[in-house]
């Protein structure tokens, strides 16, 4: 079977590029290794109103649990600064279903349980995780968009090395909350402990900087411990997820017929951590590249759009995130709402 575009990766990134494509009557093949799609989830599940509002379709009434306006920070030195954020948490296992099937509407033919191995030119060599039976497939060109930890960006010599752990718990709330809370912590080190409301439970995870040397599952546990301490959620996991976040931005996106998109390409950003909206923006430029037989149009826009944008976060995260005495000297140094953040460099 021979495909215009093979698709690795059914995330937000890989689901978008797919069903751009096939609507415009592509012969794709999007693959993913695992068998439920969407499962387990590994985010925090907030995204941008802005994203809603470009990609309706994408967004069914059952996905978004609930609406926030604004995003909260608790600095250390005592000062609380609100910052208008709108946008909403989302299913997001429902919403990477809801993608997928979405493109398989469109023509997509799409295989799940099968694992990327690698490819030679155009043939790529894949494995089925139930039968373990290997198998090729050949395509004229590919999309990687496995994620963080991407194989395919692997096997073109650019890809992310440094990543950020990040770890979360979903726990019951004690109040319903209408905002997202960002807490700046010494004990966080290069990174910021989150509470994301969801209904009656919030999603309350941390990222830190791996050069600290600290385990993940101690600095949740004592954000855990500070935020039941401060009465905003209650002593009951109901869930716990993780995963890493790239923190080099953006790699070169193109090798000749193969494309990275969303965390595969670095296209999280590497202080926030916000990728979703990123991947889906990716995937529509990749998909309008490859209609246009204009492949190199696709690394110059992102170099455009995201390259400088990127790159910045980037450097602030190497030049102060290290160290982590004088937060009141770092934070708005690399936190984006504050004005330091944008004036200096
Ligand atoms: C703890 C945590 C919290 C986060 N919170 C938020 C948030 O609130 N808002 C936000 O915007 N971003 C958040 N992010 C980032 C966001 O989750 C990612 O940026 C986003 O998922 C990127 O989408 P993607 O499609 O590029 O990759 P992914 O969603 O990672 O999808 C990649 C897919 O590729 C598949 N795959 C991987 N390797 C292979 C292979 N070899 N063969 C076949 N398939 C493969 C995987 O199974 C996966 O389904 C968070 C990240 C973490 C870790």
């Amino acid at each position: 079977m021979i495909y215009d575009v093979a698709i690795i990766g059914a995330g937000p990134g890989g689901s978008t590029t797919a069903y751009f494509l096939s609507r415009a009557g592509a012969k794709v093949l999007l693959i993913d290794s695992k068998i439920n799609i969407g499962k387990p989830v590994q985010c925090g599940e907030f995204v941008p109103l802005q994203l809603r509002l470009q990609f309706p379709k994408f967004f069914s009434e059952e996905l978004v649990v609930q609406r926030v306006r604004n995003m909260v920070h608790f600095t250390p030195w005592g000062e609380i600064s609100v910052t208008p954020s709108e946008g909403f948490l989302l299913n997001r296992d429902k919403f990477d279903e809801r993608l997928v099937k979405l493109a398989i509407k469109e023509g997509t033919e799409a295989r799940f349980g099968i694992r990327f191995v690698s490819f030679e030119g155009k043939n790529l060599i894949l494995k089925d995780r139930r039968s373990g039976n290997i198998h090729t497939v050949r395509s004229d060109i590919i999309v990687g968009a496995d994620g963080a930890r991407s194989t395919v960006a692997k096997l073109t010599g650019e890809y992310t090395k440094t990543f950020l752990p990040a770890a979360q718990i979903t726990l019951p709330l004690k109040e319903k909350l209408e905002d997202l809370l960002i807490f700046f912590r010494e004990y966080i080190p290069g990174g910021y402990g989150w509470i994301f409301p969801k209904g009656n439970v919030a999603n309350v995870g941390v990222g830190i900087d791996p050069r600290h040397g600290l385990k993940i599952s101690q600095v949740l546990k004592k954000f855990k411990e500070e935020v039941i301490a401060e009465g905003f959620v209650e002593d009951s996991i109901l869930k716990r997820t993780g995963g890493f976040i790239p923190a080099e931005g953006m790699k070169k996106p193109l090798r000749g017929n193969v494309l990275l998109v969303g965390d595969a390409g670095g296209f999280c950003h590497p202080i926030t951590g916000a990728g979703i909206a990123n991947a889906v923006q990716t995937g529509v430029m990749a998909s309008s590249a490859i209609l246009e037989n204009s492949l190199q149009s696709y690394e110059e826009e992102c170099r455009e759009i995201f390259g400088e944008f990127l790159g910045r976060a980037v450097l602030k995260r190497v030049k102060y995130m290290g160290h982590w005495e004088n937060l009141k000297f770092t934070v708005p140094r690399t936190w984006i709402t504050f004005k330091e953040y944008r004036e200096e460099v």
